[in-house]
């Protein structure tokens, strides 16, 4: 299926690079530690991929030896915002790129108890302005889409930020997720690393790579 088919504005950067850190973070032998080297590699290229995706102007600079048509991104008025608790790795990987992005934090879980895993909010906190800011949300693993429209709505009806302004960042999706966004959220783009293929009975992302942030944090 066209990507296009399942979710109007989502981008799947090509990387061979990614290919190969990827494979490394889903193997089950790959332990926490090593998990979390690779995944830093991986989120470090999702970054720049994601903030290549704010707008930009092109302007002539000069190099040592001539002029060249120069792309620049506008970063200053930019916020990125984490999901709690997997979404910090892949914020840290953004502040990385640009160390003096304003930060926003959004506390949302899933009910592990229940069989639909629905998102409950918890807490949020932005920064002074956020309604005027550009905003990039970070969530390495859209499953079902109950996080990320959780916290969309968060941004929305708590902090007064626009849709058109928001664009969400993760490393793993899958139809579900897509869909789920693409109903409510058609107009916020979706910068992803793969798009695997189902979600299982337990709303885990087939093949994926199991909890993120067990295998991040090491907490399995
Ligand atoms: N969250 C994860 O960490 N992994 C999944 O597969 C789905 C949600």
């Amino acid at each position: 299926m066209s990507t296009i088919a399942l979710h109007p504005n989502l981008v799947v950067p090509k990387s061979k690079a990614l290919a190969a850190l990827f494979t490394k973070m889903r193997d089950v032998n790959t332990q926490s530690a090593e998990f979390t080297f690779y995944s830093k590699r991986a989120m470090k290229i999702l970054a720049e991929e994601a903030i290549a995706e704010l707008p930009s102007t092109i302007s002539t600079i000069q190099t040592p030896c001539g002029p060249f048509e120069g792309t620049h991104i506008d970063t200053n008025n930019l916020c990125a915002v984490s999901i709690i608790r997997s979404g910090d790795a892949l914020l840290e990987s953004v502040r990385e790129c640009i160390p003096s992005v304003a930060v926003g934090k959004i506390l949302i879980q899933r009910n592990e108890e229940s069989q639909e895993k629905e998102a409950k909010f918890y807490y949020s906190k932005m920064p002074p302005g956020v309604e005027d800011m550009n905003i990039l949300l970070c969530d390495p693993m859209l499953a079902t889409g109950g996080s990320a429209k959780a916290a969309i709505e968060c941004l929305v009806q708590k902090h007064g930020v626009k849709t058109e302004r928001i664009l969400f960042a993760n490393m793993i999706t899958c139809p579900e997720g897509l869909k789920a966004m693409a109903d409510d959220y058609p107009e916020i783009k979706i910068i992803t690393a793969c798009v695997d293929d189902k979600l299982n009975e337990e709303k885990y992302i087939v093949p994926g790579l199991g909890d993120y942030g067990d295998r991040f944090f090491n907490t399995v």
